[in-house]
């Protein structure tokens, strides 16, 4: 028998695919859930933007994973063909010259399944959501008590 990590269902077969009643309450939760073949890429993908967000808070948001200092920094998705990624649209507007092989669209990226996943690029562009909050950060509305001055 296989237990959902997320919902506690119990399964005949291991990592069994299925409609959690319960939405995950954190990015393991997430990719425990998700199809065996893709859970690799979702790990790669996850240590590779949590190596360079340290200091952000991971949590799900909008039923995604989510990387959070202050405000929302990047999230992302697992799709039956592709992994979406969501840095914002700023960052996609940086990052566009080395994004044309990928379908974006406003503020997000898709990663399909069959193509090896381009990690030193989303490693860099959750670098740059870092970055790009630490400087912004202080000038929007959107701002998280936790950064707030003491
Ligand atoms: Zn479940």
């Amino acid at each position: 028998m296989w237990q959902c990590p997320n919902c506690k269902r119990e399964f005949k077969v291991a990592e069994q695919h299925h409609f959690c009643t319960i939405p995950p309450k954190t990015i393991e939760d997430y990719i425990a859930v998700q199809p065996d073949g893709i859970q690799p890429r979702l790990k790669e993908l996850y240590a590779a933007i949590k190596a360079v967000l340290p200091d952000a808070t991971e949590k799900i948001a909008y039923q995604m994973p989510t990387f959070w200092h202050g405000r929302n920094l990047i999230h992302f998705a697992a799709f039956k063909h592709h992994i979406g990624l969501y840095p914002g649209s700023e960052a996609t507007g940086v990052f566009a010259d080395k994004l044309t092989a990928y379908k974006t669209s406003k503020g997000t990226i898709q990663f399909p399944h069959k193509d090896p996943l381009p990690l030193e690029l989303i490693t860099e562009i959750a670098e740059w959501c870092g970055a790009y909050n630490a400087v912004t950060k202080g000038r929007t509305a959107a701002f998280g008590k936790e950064d707030s001055p003491a």
